[in-house]
């Protein structure tokens, strides 16, 4: 990972700004902080740093907000923090245009991992690069000819078994809401179908998993949706 990328935080605890900053500059990150959602913003702005981690409890405004507010003008990838029991919050953040989430309390190695892939999508944006390649152990996706494969056997998939696989391998690492997913493939109309989608994943799960009760690629996000695991 490169150095000196920026990372803003908005979060009002300060117990956790005191545990994030050490971890954060430890790995070569540059720190901002922010206590309410106003001085995020403004940050944001002046500052453009390379994510932010936001929380969404914070005293002046609601964080769904603060992440409706960015996406007025900004890409910039957004890592909601949230606590355990606020289920609903995080699949209203996600829908709102956040990248990811991490339910408190995490832990260090969590977070790392969760700004890699956000930094790493990042950068193919700014590069242009949409890397047609995804690569696991056990398949591979090529989407620029549509053509899956497994030890180089092409493996048959549907338009939507494959409309989903594209877009999981699109958001690789990071999570994906059902809602969005939803709309992706079906239409803004496909509503609450998700018996659906529940489908489409089992049949994905047995055409690319090495075994499709124990999935180790097509990971389900209880409650909210689905992440490609993703190296
Ligand atoms: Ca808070």
């Amino acid at each position: 990972m490169p150095d000196h990328f920026t990372v803003l935080m908005i979060e009002d605890e300060a117990p956790i700004r005191r545990f994030l900053r050490p971890a954060l500059e430890s790995q070569n990150f540059k720190v901002i902080e922010a206590v309410t959602a106003e001085e995020g913003l403004s940050l944001a702005s002046s500052h453009q740093p390379d994510v932010i981690l936001l929380d969404l409890g914070l005293p002046d405004m609601d964080g769904l907000e603060v992440i409706k507010r960015l996406r007025e003008w900004t890409a910039i990838p957004i890592i909601v923090l949230t606590a355990r029991e606020k289920e609903k919050d995080k699949i209203l953040g996600l829908d709102a245009g956040a990248d990811d989430y991490l339910t408190k309390p995490f832990d260090i190695g969590e977070l790392m991992a969760r700004l890699r892939v956000a930094l790493r999508h990042l950068q193919k944006v700014k590069l242009g690069d949409k890397e047609p390649l995804f690569e696991t152990k056990d398949f591979k996706v090529d989407l620029s000819s549509r053509v899956v494969t497994i030890r180089g056997q092409e493996v048959h998939l549907t338009p939507h078994e494959y409309d989903l696989l594209a877009l999981l391998v699109r958001h690789a690492g990071k999570v994906v809401t059902q809602k969005q997913i939803l709309k992706e493939i079906w239409g803004p109309a496909a509503g609450d179908q998700t018996q659906y989608l529940r489908l489409y994943v089992h049949q994905l799960r047995q055409k690319l998993e090495p075994n499709s009760n124990r999935p180790k690629y097509i990971i389900t996000e209880p409650g909210i949706g689905y992440r490609l695991k993703y190296e």
